[in-house]
């Protein structure tokens, strides 16, 4: 078994990010050796002091499926972040001053965009695969914009204000099948998430867990032969232990 977890919402605390609720499922999965792998848009720079206070070793995906980071390795700089700040940069400058990155904004400026407070604001600027930002244009400077960058080998995701531009494709699930592959990994899959983002994540794992999130409408992945798919009745990190605990017992931990 190995288990892969959306962060926010999820693990953490939709509010306080507060893992504490889920530890007696955590410390069950780790006294049975079963991997735990964060998966999250946040970076590196973010999620390993964040591990590390769960007492999570090993790998995490990070910037929403942008890489892989192994554990409190922060050290590790993946060349795409630089890749994609420097195809930005070969776009004609009327165009190019129109995506506003968090490479441009600098720490202030992604505080006042994100909401973060500053310390965070840093760890979250700290990227290595990809680039969020803002785009001040209209729809056709939109598409416009995304078609320069296609041809440039960047691809674009929108995730709520942010549109986030990547090196290539990418996404939670196929990192999800790297991961199982260099961590030679047993079946079942399980993955964990509460919003729509996570849906890819989800339908990628054998027991999908859909962890309540009373700010959305929940998601919707459909049961088939190779998937069962579970609502918590509570959220966040309440809902993550109810339910992993479910499934050792299930399972004979
Ligand atoms: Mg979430």
């Amino acid at each position: 078994m190995i288990v892969f977890s959306d962060l926010d919402g999820t693990l953490l605390d939709h509010s306080s990010y507060d893992f504490a609720p889920a530890l007696p499922a955590i410390r069950r999965l780790q006294d049975a050796g079963i991997p735990i792998v964060p998966a999250t848009s946040k970076t590196a720079a973010e999620v390993a002091p964040l591990m590390k206070r769960i007492g999570l070793e090993g790998p995490a995906i990070v910037e929403n499926g942008g890489g892989v980071i192994n554990g409190s390795d922060t050290a590790y700089r993946s060349g795409d972040y630089l890749i994609v700040r420097e195809r930005l940069d070969q776009l004609p400058p009327a165009m190019r001053d129109r995506f506003k990155g968090f490479g441009d904004m600098g720490v202030d400026g992604i505080a006042k965009a994100t909401g973060l407070p500053l310390d965070a604001a840093k760890l979250a600027g700290e990227r290595q695969f990809t680039e969020p930002g803002l785009f001040d244009g209209t729809p056709d400077e939109l598409s416009d914009f995304l078609d320069a960058l296609h041809s440039l080998g960047i691809s674009a995701k929108k995730g709520g204000r942010f549109l986030t531009l990547a090196n290539g494709r990418h996404s939670k699930a196929d990192k999800m099948s790297m991961v199982c592959k260099e961590i030679d990994a047993e079946p079942p899959i399980v993955a964990l998430g509460d919003a729509p983002n996570d849906r890819a994540m989800l339908e990628a794992a054998n027991i999908a867990i859909v962890v309540r999130n009373p700010d959305h409408g929940g998601i919707d992945v459909a049961e088939t032969a190779q998937r069962r798919v579970i609502q918590t009745t509570q959220p966040g990190p309440m809902g993550w232990n109810e339910a992993i605990q479910a499934i050792l017992d299930e399972y004979g931990y």
